[in-house]
Order: structure tokens, then sequence, then C-alpha cells
């Protein structure tokens, strides 16, 4: 899952992103609405957190050109009180907002709220549930289980195992991977998908019968359920 933030203020902007990537995500920064905007088109997010006092272009004004192009969901964030600012984000096509200051607990639940809502296409709670074979993927709870078993899985092998099951059938290169879940954008640097795949495979493969993650030999990995 990619964020993009766009905070002019360096220190809140560095603060989000430790704490993002911390849960997971990877994260972009933006220190103002010009390379905001152009970030939020040109680049493929889950989710856009824009605060409204931006150098160059506004929040405001990065929301509206982005919303004639994309439907990316935006989480603004708006000074403490500004009622007005809220209303006026929100009609003009915010999804959320959060008024400054904000614990970073209070973020995090928004953003996973906003990121369970474009994973279901706004369908009900039942559609955060991912499933393949006697595998079931918890988005809500960030909870991963096979024959009802819990898998213990870091943050990263969460969110490898999300991508692999979202796409599953498709050949993801490591490449692919590398980008998606790391933000790496070096084929010398994919090791690290090797070496996560082979954690998340230990976990989630060799204490149960059927395989799910398969190697696909010079291209990537696969997650499906074969007859063995
Ligand atoms: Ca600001």
């Amino acid at each position: 899952m990619r964020i993009l933030v766009v905070e002019d203020e360096v220190r809140l902007a560095d603060y989000l992103r430790k704490g993002l990537s911390e849960s997971g995500y990877v994260v972009d920064l933006a220190h103002d609405g010009i390379d905001g905007l152009h970030f939020a088109v040109e680049g493929s997010y889950d989710l856009v957190i824009l605060d409204v006092m931006l150098p160059g272009k506004d929040g405001f004004e990065v929301l509206a050109s982005l919303r004639s192009r994309r439907k990316t969901p935006v989480l603004m964030l708006t000074a403490r009180d500004a009622v007005e600012d809220r209303v006026k984000g929100l009609t003009e096509g915010a999804d959320d907002y959060l008024g400054k200051p904000f614990s970073f607990s209070e973020l995090l639940a928004r953003v996973q709220a906003l990121l369970r809502r474009g994973a279901s296409g706004g369908d009900s709670q039942g559609a955060t549930l991912l499933r393949l074979d006697d595998l079931e993927v918890d988005l809500a709870r960030r909870r991963a289980t096979r024959a009802g078993k819990r898998l213990e899985l870091t943050p990263k092998e969460f969110n490898l195992l999300v991508l692999l099951l979202r796409r599953r059938g498709e050949v993801l290169t490591r490449t692919v991977l590398a980008e998606q879940v790391w933000d790496i954008n070096f084929d010398s640097d994919t090791n690290v998908v090797e070496v996560a795949v082979r954690r998340l495979r230990s976990k989630l493969d060799e204490p149960f019968e059927s395989k799910l993650l398969h190697t696909v030999r010079g291209m990537g990995y696969v997650l499906e359920r074969r007859q063995e």
C-alpha cells in the first residue's frame, strides 16, 4: 500500500512517514502543493494525506485538480476548529479530514478506515476479508490465518501477502513486489524480496499440507491453489 503525504511542515511530514512506514506502508513525501499534485496524478497511490495550508498550491487547489483526474482517497489535514475548511474539503471531494493537532493513532485509524473502504469498494465489513483456500486475511484487523491458525507476520510480510492475495493467480515479478511493498526501484535490491518471500513461505506454507505461494522460475511469484 502506497501513501503520499503532502505536508510542508518537514518535521510533521517526517514523523508521519516514519510512523506509517513502521505500520507497513510505503510512503512518499511532497513538501508543496505543486509537487504534491504532480506526484498524486503521476504516481499510483492508495491514499493521499493532504495538508490544507501549503505553498505553491493550497490543499483545495490540489484536491480540485486531482479530483478531475483521479479518484484516489484523500484525507485532508485542517487547522484545528477550521469548520469551514472541513466542510469545503468534504464537499469538494475529500474523503475524510483530521484537525491539527492530532495523535498518530488517530491518523492511523483514519488511514486504515479509508484504505479499507477503498479496498472493499464501499462494501460492508465482510469485504475486508480476503480468502484463498484455508487462508483468510482480515484487512481491518491486519490478521492472517490458515486453517484457523494465526500467522505471525511482520508488517512487510503482511503487505506482501495482501498484494499477492489481491492479485492471486497472477505472476508478480520481484521488481513489482519491491516497488509496491518496499518502495525500491532498483533490480539490484530485489534480494530483500527473496528474503521476505522465504520468510513468508516458512510461516504461510511450511506448517501446512497444501502450498499456496509458488515460485515461477525466472519470473517471480504467484499465490494460488494448485492440485498437488
Ligand atoms: Ca501546512
